[in-house]
């Protein structure tokens, strides 16, 4: 089935010029992107969009990384793209990762993982809806 899923390329990827060969792993991948956005994310928007994580441990530190630096917003269509996308990403951890996948190839660490990725269709529609308006995303 045709989904779309919201990615985000976070600000460690984005401070070592890596948009392009992120995009590249996305594309090669199968998925396609319908809309992208270069924005620098306010602390708001970050506490909102990581909201079921304010009681971890790394809340504090995961808003202040998200907000350091631009991050591309984008919206990706294909096949099972909220899987897809989960297994181009890899695991969160990149010592996990399997090879191939943008964290394994880009991440820095656990926290500075250089992508996000939705992990529901539930969960894309809602992320989607916060950074764009149906207007935005080109099929
Ligand atoms: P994922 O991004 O793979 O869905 P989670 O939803 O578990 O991972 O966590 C959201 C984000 O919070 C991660 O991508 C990462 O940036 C950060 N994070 C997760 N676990 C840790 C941790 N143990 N220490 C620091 N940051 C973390
Ligand atoms: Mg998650």
């Amino acid at each position: 089935m045709t989904e779309r899923t919201f990615s985000i390329i976070k600000p460690d990827a984005t401070r070592r010029n890596l948009t392009g060969k992120v995009n590249a792993v996305i594309e090669d991948a199968g998925l396609r992107i319908v809309a992208q956005r270069r924005i620098k994310m306010s602390k708001a928007q970050a506490e909102k969009f990581y909201e079921v994580h304010k009681e971890r441990p790394f809340f504090g530190e995961l808003v202040e990384f998200m907000t350091s630096a631009p991050v591309v917003v984008q919206v990706l269509e294909g096949d099972n793209a909220v899987a897809r996308y989960r297994e181009v990403m890899g695991a969160t951890n990149p010592a996990q990762a399997a090879e191939g996948t943008i964290r394994k190839l880009y991440a820095e660490s656990v926290g500075e993982n250089s992508v996000h990725g939705s992990d529901s269709l539930d969960n894309a529609k809602i992320e989607i809806a916060q950074f764009f308006t149906e207007a935005d995303i080109v099929g």
